[in-house]
């Protein structure tokens, strides 16, 4: 096997990159990464203290070598940033920060903050130091998101906030929040909101743990009771936090559509299910590979991933090619949704009885329970399937907007649920 590493594009940095990582990983990594073991790999990773690692080569610019070096990044241009990521990547080095900082925030803040906000919040996000959460949806407000009620109101240098959050995944473990407050109840309701990167430490905000129907606690009730948020965290023009948002919501839908992925080892990280594979083995396992019908339900889950694989690689390609996610992103979304969704009950069906009932002693059947019901939450985490849809009808189609009686009316002026 050659040495995969040999033949990938220089960059500026990339000695010093190489032996940074030689540093931070075990020799055997090292020969396993050149002689193209992955297995080896997979097994070293369980050893590696990954947010060590990940802080490491945030804080030398690697996490996003294409932000300025006063941003937390090393100034790298697109060609270089994307060579110096694919050095990252045939290494197998975990090099992305736990939370949706990187992915979701860290694209709306270098599209929307003005430098200084950059400058203060850009550079403990790529290097991981803070994990950060989105505090969009609110008990009457979700996907009709632009009625929100959390007020934000100027009082000299900073805002003072006021309302609730619901669904706030990660909450508890964040630093940081993506916020969007009503800054302007005398506009209409797109026009009022402002967007700021909310300290979650910060005297008045309050986190309240949910356990989801899986009995596991991802999200949480977020109150917030005089909240004071310095301007410096503000992201974007007062009034302009719907349009930022919009920044945020598109990347989550590229993320939750699986289009950035380099590959799936579970059935998602993020989603949660089994992978076919698994649920093939499962199959085999219980003597049914054979049966006619499992075969046949079994088959159409393969088909559906293929087809799916396909189309994320078309996305894929897109990007690569220079394009933001545009409504794509929706369509990949609801098959991802409805795929790993249909998937998880083949499985279930397949496990039969013992899906309903087990003994104390069975540690897995319970997983296979567990990824079953979280993944119900697919077609309704970071936007539902229904608003996808409107989405594609009214943006891909061209098909006429959904009728809006209190189009343009100021926001408090408009009845809420
Ligand atoms: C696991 C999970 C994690 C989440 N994490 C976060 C998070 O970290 N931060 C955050 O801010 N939010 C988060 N959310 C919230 C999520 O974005 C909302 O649940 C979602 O946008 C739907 O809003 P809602 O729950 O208020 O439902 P509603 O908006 O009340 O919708 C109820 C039903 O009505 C349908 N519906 C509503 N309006 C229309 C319409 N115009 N046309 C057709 N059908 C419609 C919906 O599709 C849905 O079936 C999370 C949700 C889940 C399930």
């Amino acid at each position: 096997m050659v040495d995969p590493t040999l033949s990938l594009k220089d960059f500026p940095g990339r000695a010093e990159l190489e032996s940074l990582l030689l540093t931070l990983l075990p020799e055997s990594w090292v020969e396993a990464v050149r002689s193209g073991d992955e297995e080896a790999v997979e097994l070293l990773k369980e050893g590696l203290n990954k947010p060590v690692v990940v802080r490491t080569l945030g804080e030398a610019g690697w996490v996003a070598p294409h932000y300025a070096v006063e941003h937390g990044g090393r100034g790298l241009s697109r060609d270089d940033a994307v060579a110096a990521l694919t050095l990252l990547n045939v290494w197998d080095v975990p090099h992305v920060p736990g939370g949706s900082g990187l992915p979701l925030a860290a694209p709306t803040i270098e599209q929307w903050a003005d430098d200084d906000t950059k400058r203060h919040l850009l550079p403990p996000l790529v290097s991981g130091a803070q994990r950060w959460c989105q505090l969009f949806s609110e008990p009457g407000a979700g996907s009709d998101m632009a009625s929100l009620a959390t007020t934000a109101v100027r009082d000299g240098d900073e805002w003072v906030v006021n309302g609730q959050k619901v669904w706030t995944t990660f909450g508890h473990h964040s630093e940081r929040a993506m916020l969007i407050a009503r800054t302007d109840p005398d506009l209409p309701k797109h026009k009022g909101i402002t967007y700021f990167g909310l300290d979650m430490k910060a005297p008045g905000v309050e986190i309240r743990p949910l356990i989801n129907i899986a009995g596991q606690l991802e999200f949480n009730e977020v109150f917030l009771t005089d909240v004071r948020v310095p301007d410096i965290d503000r992201i974007g023009p007062v009034g302009e936090g719907w349009a930022a948002a919009m920044t945020t919501l598109g990347a989550e839908r590229h993320a939750l559509s699986g289009s950035g992925k380099k590959k799936r080892r579970a059935s998602d990280e993020i989603l949660g299910g089994k992978p076919y594979a698994e649920v093939e083995q499962m199959a085999v396992l219980r003597g049914i590979g054979g049966d006619p019908v499992a075969r046949q339900r079994l088959m159409n889950e393969y088909i559906a991933g293929r087809v799916l694989t396909m189309n994320l690689q078309r996305a894929r390609d897109r990007a690569a090619a220079g394009y933001a996610p545009g409504p794509e992103g929706s369509l990949t979304k609801i098959s991802k949704a409805a795929s790993n969704q249909h998937l998880q009950e083949v499985a279930i069906e397949l496990l039969g009885a013992d899906a309903m009932a087990w003994m104390p002693d069975d540690l897995e059947t319970p997983e296979w329970i567990a990824q079953f019901l979280r993944t119900r939450a697919n077609s309704i985490e970071g936007g539902t399937s229904e608003i996808q849809r409107n989405i594609i009808g009214e943006r891909v189609l061209g098909l006429p907007r959904e009728p809006d009686a209190f189009k343009g009316q100021p926001w408090r002026l408009v009845p809420r649920s």
